[in-house]
């Protein structure tokens, strides 16, 4: 595997592999297996030609009080993790290298980045477009792994794939999870040892409920949402940040199940640190499962 620490080395790599296809994951480091799987599902899509990981914890897409410092950065564990791994490129840039000082200009996206997460991490999209645009404008990726456990960053990222006429294609991958249905993130090693016993019920509880919608117990998603509320609230001492379930191409409040696929989605803030969640449902309407 080979490490890249720098823009010109990127660059000098890629104009001696130009011929090869390439397959970007980007991943802000402390990884686990969820990041892992999307290196492997690279590997199926690279067609013989090279994965490539970005490892940078971007600073611009963290708000002001939110968690830069803490987060949890392991290089040289991730560059193994990769080489274990069979990636082929880690690209691993200083700060210093990705933005300059005094930089003025940025990616915002105005719709689907406005609510959810958004709605409570103002400016967190905008850095989330900036890093992958720039990413993709540095590694010029064919195509682009992205992990549907951040639901809402990927049909952002597809927006302003369409939106700017970015030719990579991108590719999800569902999300990985620890034995007792918490999905793997590098954040649960924030949680206190209670919060972490707690967390896991933030997926019990949108997959009942993702269950009961199936089974046609609940008329309209707000009865669904006051139950998930309910089961979430009753069990966990972190505080809900939002609880929604919304047309997953729109990310619109979906006002009835008779049709449209569901995505139940779920925002928790616990003392440390803030974990996030979805499920999907499939519409009435169709027979394909999500
Ligand atoms: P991050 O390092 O948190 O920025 O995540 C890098 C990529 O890994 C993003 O596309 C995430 O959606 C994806 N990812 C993070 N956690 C998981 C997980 N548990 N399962 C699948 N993908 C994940």
């Amino acid at each position: 595997m080979i490490q890249l620490n720098s823009l010109q080395e990127l660059s000098e790599w890629i104009s001696e592999n130009r011929d090869l296809p390439r397959v970007l994951v980007p991943t802000m480091g402390a990884l686990h297996r969820g990041h892992t799987s999307l290196f492997d599902l690279a590997r199926e899509q690279s067609l013989h030609g090279r994965v490539m990981v970005s490892i940078f914890v971007n600073p611009t897409q963290f708000g002001p009080t939110e968690d830069l410092e803490e987060y949890p950065r392991s290089l040289q564990e991730d560059l193994e993790e990769c080489r274990l791994h069979g990636v082929d490129v880690a690209f691993t840039p200083q700060v210093s290298e990705i933005y300059a000082s005094d930089a003025s200009i940025s990616v915002q996206e105005s719709q689907l980045s406005k609510r959810l997460c958004g709605a409570s991490r103002p400016g967190h999209f905008d850095g989330v477009c900036t890093i992958v645009a720039k990413l993709f404008l540095m590694a010029q990726p064919d195509v682009a792994v992205f992990g549907e456990k951040d639901f809402q960053q990927l049909a952002v990222i597809r927006r302003m794939v369409r939106d700017l006429n970015f030719s990579t294609r991108i590719v999800s991958g569902p999300t990985i999870r620890e034995e007792d249905g918490l999905a793997m993130s590098s954040r649960n090693a924030l949680l206190s040892p209670k919060d972490r016993q707690d967390a896991p019920i933030i997926y019990e509880s949108l997959s009942k409920v993702a269950q009961e919608i199936a089974s046609r117990v609940h008329a309209t998603p707000n009865t669904a949402i006051r139950r998930i509320r309910d089961l979430i609230e009753n069990a966990v001492s972190g505080e809900i940040d939002y609880v929604e379930i919304v047309d997953p191409m729109t990310l619109e409040p979906l006002q009835s199940f008779d049709q449209a696929d569901a995505r139940l989605l779920a925002a928790v803030q616990f003392e440390s640190t803030r974990l996030i969640d979805n499920v999907g449902v499939a519409g009435f309407n169709t027979s394909a499962s999500r």
